[in-house]
């Protein structure tokens, strides 16, 4: 059934396969973004799929964002919370700011958005909110304590909306990419990279396209039993 679906961070990435992904099953897809226009431009020329600038860290924006999708688009039933960002460093080395933009954006946005379309999924009793989390939540990773500690909150984050969601129809489920060739990995410096790809063992980075895929799994009717669980694509790198 074709439904309302929105990703947040959804213009690049990720993100951006996981849109293209869902249009082609059939729903209304619409993205967030958090800065970069000129590049959400270039998404809604080339998919047809309408952009919305707000910072999902910011709670009341999310409020006001859905509340406009809504308006223009009818209710939301879909949400792919993937908006994330890095700020890296050793602890010794990392700021406050740097470890508070992190956690506000990353799992803070997972809290604002499900605030505002929630419970209305509940009223409706079918909802399907899936949110990215990563590989270095479940294992953690040297400089990005900030990071890992938002992912592995956002794998709670999960469980706990998953047991609030079921009897309603509402499923919550995680998925946590492995090492996946975007944007945010090409700023991995690239001896860093070669030793991260000699660690995956089917001996590649991963595909966009194939978080897409999981995404496409996790909300379908199909996958109307899958909740509270944490998929993960990463080409065994880690075996959780
Ligand atoms: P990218 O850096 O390529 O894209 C990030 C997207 O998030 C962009 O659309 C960006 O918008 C948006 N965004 C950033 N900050 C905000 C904000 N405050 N509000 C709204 N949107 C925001 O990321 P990836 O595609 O690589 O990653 C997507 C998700 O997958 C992230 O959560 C990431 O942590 C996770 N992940 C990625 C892995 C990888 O290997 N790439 C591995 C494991 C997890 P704008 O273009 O406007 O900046």
């Amino acid at each position: 059934m074709a439904r309302v679906a929105i990703v947040t961070g959804g213009t690049r990435g990720i993100g951006e396969a996981i849109c293209q992904r869902l249009k082609r099953q059939g729903h209304t897809v619409v993205a967030n973004f958090g800065g970069d226009e000129e590049k959400a431009k270039i998404f809604t020329n080339e998919t047809g799929i309408p952009a919305y600038k707000w910072d999902v860290g910011d709670h009341q924006a999310c409020l006001d964002g859905c509340e406009r999708v809504e308006a223009e688009h009818g209710p939301i039933d879909i949400v792919i919370n993937n908006a994330g960002i890095t700020r890296d460093g050793t602890l010794h080395k990392m700021s406050f700011d740097d470890w508070n933009d992190v956690m506000r954006v990353n799992l803070g946005g997972c809290f604002n958005m499900a605030k505002a379309t929630f419970p209305g999924m509940r009223e409706r009793s079918w909802g399907r909110i899936v949110n990215i989390g990563s590989i270095n939540g479940q294992a953690g990773q040297y400089g990005q304590v900030n990071y890992a500690a938002a992912k592995s909150g956002i794998h709670g984050f999960t469980k706990a909306l998953a047991q609030e969601g079921a009897k309603f129809g509402v499923t919550v489920n995680a998925i946590a990419p492995g090492y996946i060739d975007t944007d945010m990995v090409a700023a991995v410096p690239e001896p860093v990279l070669q030793k991260i790809v000699a660690k995956i063992p089917v001996g590649r980075l991963g595909h966009a396209e194939e978080i897409a895929r999981g995404v496409a799994f996790l909300t379908s009717d199909n996958g109307g039993f899958v909740t509270g669980s944490t998929m993960s694509i990463n080409g065994g790198q880690h075996m959780y």
